[in-house]
């Protein structure tokens, strides 16, 4: 198998041709078509993640089919399609696994982060964390689902029923919910940075209300609003934006320092909280209210062996929609 391996913080990724690996009890190997590009794939990179394991083959959303089975899998035979996402094992027992809160669980395991992901010809995984997908629809366009979709769904519904929902950061995720919740009959108000009319363009294509810059505030205030870029002076910004008794949902892994903003923000019983990591109760939900909504994702595939540059492109924005890497 061929992979693109990362050695060091901050290291450019290297292309490594590895012995095919042999699924363990319990997993399965997957012959992967298509590995999504997400931002969480560049704080690993960037070592802004604690305790990454080096080397570590980067990558959680990953579209491919079955090819060898490991000893007691039931639920998945050679051939069947799986798409492979960011929780990669839980332990079953934790506080937090016993009451349905598996995304927190004391002693996880991240694809692409504390093991092997998604941008490499195969991979191995726990066949009870591999999502079963069918036949329907096609690889590259599913990849960003796995993540940028699912995670983007939790944090939808971490913001309630808001009926005026504002989405700061249009990438991946943003161009996913915008969809869902346009469906849902919400009205989506998009922020992006300043500038950015292929953002905008792309809000108000898929049926944004609204699109603008960060710093630039609608008429009527928000019922809530998810931030998906990493930038905590969006998180005032956000504040500003929403009604009194209105949420903030954040919704990144890594976010850079929140500046000190008056209490008045928050004042009013206005919220702020975060969303970590998914279920699997999150994936099969999302999965069929995509199937649903008709979601379209907007995506560009590049071979394998450009993962460098796709990883500048999305740090310099440069990306719309998402970036999926094709092995
Ligand atoms: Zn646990
Ligand atoms: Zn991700």
């Amino acid at each position: 198998m061929h992979a693109m391996v990362l050695t060091a913080p901050r290291a450019r990724l290297r292309m490594e041709e590895r012995p095919d690996p042999i699924p363990g009890e319990g997993q399965i190997r997957v012959k992967i078509s298509a590995c999504g590009v997400c931002r969480t794939d560049l704080h690993v990179v960037d070592a802004e993640l604690p305790n990454i394991r080096y080397p570590i083959v980067p990558g959680h959303e990953i579209i491919g089919r079955v090819d060898l089975v490991g000893p007691n899998v039931a639920s998945h035979a050679a051939g069947d399609r799986v798409g492979i996402p960011w929780l990669g094992f839980t332990c079953g027992h934790c506080r937090f696994c016993r009451d349905g809160m598996e995304n927190l669980c004391d002693s996880p395991m991240f694809t692409g982060y504390t093991r092997d992901g998604g941008y490499a010809t195969h991979t191995v995984a726990d066949a009870r964390y591999a999502f079963p997908l069918g036949e329907a629809g096609n690889d590259v366009e599913m990849a960003p689902l796995l993540c940028a979709g699912l995670i983007g769904w939790r944090s939808l519904v971490l913001a309630g029923d808001a009926a005026r929902l504002g989405l700061f950061g249009f990438g991946a995720a943003g161009h996913i919910i915008a969809q869902i919740a346009v469906w849902q009959g919400r009205s989506v108000y998009a922020f992006t940075r300043r500038g950015d009319g292929a953002a905008q363009g792309l809000a108000r294509r898929l049926g944004a209300v609204w699109a603008g810059a960060s710093d630039e505030t609608p008429d009527e205030p928000l019922d809530a609003a998810i931030i998906y870029a990493p930038a905590g002076e969006l998180v005032p910004a956000a504040l500003r934006a929403v009604r009194k008794g209105g949420r903030v949902v954040c919704a990144g892994i890594h976010m850079t320092d929140i500046p000190s903003f008056p209490y008045d923000l928050l004042w009013e019983e206005r919220q702020l909280v975060s969303v970590a990591n998914l279920t699997r109760q999150d994936g099969f939900d999302f999965l069929k209210i995509a199937r649903k909504a008709g979601v379209r994702t907007e995506t560009t595939a590049f071979p394998l062996n450009q993962a460098n540059e796709v990883l500048s492109m999305l740090r310099d924005g440069r990306i719309l929609g998402a970036a999926v890497l094709t092995p």
